[in-house]
């Protein structure tokens, strides 16, 4: 009964819900008082039947930025997405349009982070053509907006390509709407290895 509750409680979740869950399971990463440890009991017990995330997360497939450990969620609360670099191609597109439009996540966050060696490569160029050849015309037209004032060039290119991809999903035509409707929000995000610390970064 108490996991029937949990799993109405994830869809019924409003953005501004989905967005201050992740919050606090952040802080409870930084901690260390993460919460799930059961996750086998979770999986078998929950979320056989189906699935309802409260958000779709973007992120980089370094394997130092795990959302469900950063964000101390178990098995069933996140709908996520990794690539090198977080960028937002056709696939990711679809991948959390159905996120949103069939499984009803209220909240994407796109999530950049400290030290990405996909935005350094680009930041350096040549190689990362070779390297990464689809990933970095994405990552390279998103630093073309950036504004290289502050002191970290490549926090602020990581940020810049962060916007970039919440950019690109708000514009999305079937993500628009919702977001007129107060249904779904769209948030950028970096993570700082150094603290583990996830900011969200200003709409
Ligand atoms: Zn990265």
């Amino acid at each position: 009964m108490l996991h029937m509750l949990a799993l109405l409680a994830a869809a019924l979740m409003t953005p501004d819900e989905a967005l201050k869950k992740l919050m606090d399971g952040n802080s409870h990463f930084v901690n260390n008082t993460n919460t799930h440890r059961t996750l086998m009991e979770e999986c078998k017990d929950t979320h056989l039947e189906g699935q309802t995330p409260f958000a779709a997360i973007v992120g980089c497939s370094d394997s130092r930025a795990p959302p469900e450990i950063l964000f101390d969620t178990g098995i069933g609360e996140l709908f996520i997405v990794r690539d090198a670099g977080n960028v937002i191609g056709p696939i990711e597109l679809d991948s959390v349009g159905y996120a949103v439009t069939v499984l009803k996540a209220p909240l994407i966050v796109v999530l950049g982070h400290q030290n990405c060696g996909a935005v350094k490569a680009a930041l350096q160029g040549k190689q990362a053509s070779d390297v990464i050849p689809a990933i970095y015309p994405l990552i390279k037209g998103a630093l073309k907006t950036c504004q290289k004032k502050g002191v970290d060039p490549l926090k602020e290119a990581t940020e810049c390509n962060v916007r970039k991809g919440v950019e690109m999903l708000k514009k999305a035509p079937h993500l628009a709407p919702l977001i007129a409707q107060k249904k779904l929000q769209v948030v950028g995000a970096y993570y700082e290895i150094a603290t583990g610390k996830v900011s969200f970064l200003p709409n």
